[in-house]
């Protein structure tokens, strides 16, 4: 099982959408930004833009627990 590359929470793979997305804090990335997350690199997204779909992500994410 992946770590957060954040908070260091336990990352669970989402097939619909293929990313991996973290149970403690959202944060959603696909295989090969987690991999550049490890080597130290950030991913090609923007900040605005990851933080946008770590939002929209996090919601889709409670509301599908229900
Ligand atoms: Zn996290």
């Amino acid at each position: 099982m992946p770590i957060c590359p954040e908070c260091g929470g336990e990352m669970k793979f989402d097939r619909s959408r293929y990313m991996y997305v973290c149970t403690s804090c959202g944060l959603a990335v696909t295989r090969s930004e987690l991999d550049d997350l490890k080597k130290g690199r950030s991913p090609d997204l923007g900040e605005d833009e990851r933080e946008r779909w770590r939002r929209e992500y996090l919601k889709w994410w409670l509301s599908s627990k229900r």
